[in-house]
């Protein structure tokens, strides 16, 4: 069957890279986590001190970061490894989520995110989720898919996320931290989080895990045969 390219967009914490990773397990795609690469960058420029007001600095330090996915044989999981290292865990921390869309709204370091995303579905057979993946990077892509869900749900699953990782935040910080990565990325000049108008829609606040995954499959089965 003919290989497409899934792209499901959507806000922070409404189920997008759990329900891109089933969906690409299923369909045996690749599935590639455009926001690790967002959280990458920013602890880097957390790490090293880079101001990012200074268009210099910020073009210096992207020249030196090198950032790959690679298959944990163990939990089969694509981890993120940044210049050689894996920093799946730490880019999940929280000091990197209040950073990350302000890092996220520069436009050079969209630039080098999204040619490296290109390349990454050069080949198609590939799930990538984000907030531009329908928009810029893929708009061409066979199947474009847009998650929603109530904030109030996606700030409880949040914080059962970063406990499960052994951080206890308190749930409005949670909230604060979702509502301010919302307002940026939906506001930013450089590729706003928007809905593309030939995405489907996907609210996950009242459908269990299954059935948006199987949602999916079957809207990606159609795209295969009519695309
Ligand atoms: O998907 P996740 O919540 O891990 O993304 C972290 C942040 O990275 C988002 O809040 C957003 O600022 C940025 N991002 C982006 N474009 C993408 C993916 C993520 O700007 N394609």
């Amino acid at each position: 069957m003919k290989k497409i390219i899934i792209a499901i967009d959507g806000y922070s914490a409404c189920g997008k890279s759990t329900t891109a990773k089933v969906v690409a397990t299923l369909l045996n795609y690749a599935y590639i986590d455009s926001g690790a690469m967002y959280r990458a960058v920013t602890l880097y420029f957390l790490d090293h001190y880079v101001d990012i007001t200074n268009p210099k600095s910020v073009a210096k330090a992207l020249a030196n970061i090198n950032i790959q996915f690679h298959l944990n044989p163990k939990n089969k999981e694509n981890e993120t490894f940044l210049n050689g290292l894996n920093v799946e865990k730490d880019i999940r921390e929280m000091r990197v989520a209040e950073k990350v869309s302000e890092v996220s709204a520069i436009k050079d370091v969209r630039v080098a995110m999204v040619a490296q995303q290109q390349k990454l579905g050069k080949s198609k057979g590939v799930v990538m989720d984000g907030r531009d993946i329908g928009t810029v990077v893929f708009p061409s892509a066979e199947l474009k898919i847009f998650m929603t869900a109530d904030f109030d749900i996606r700030a409880e699953r949040r914080q059962k996320e970063l406990l499960e990782k052994g951080e206890l935040i308190e749930l409005d910080v949670v909230k604060e931290n979702l509502a301010k990565r919302d307002q940026i990325d939906t506001s930013r000049k450089e590729s706003p989080l928007l809905k593309d108008k030939e995405a489907v829609e996907i609210d996950t606040t009242h459908v269990t895990f299954d059935e948006q995954v199987e949602q999916i499959i079957h809207l990606a089965q159609n795209a295969m045969i009519t695309t």
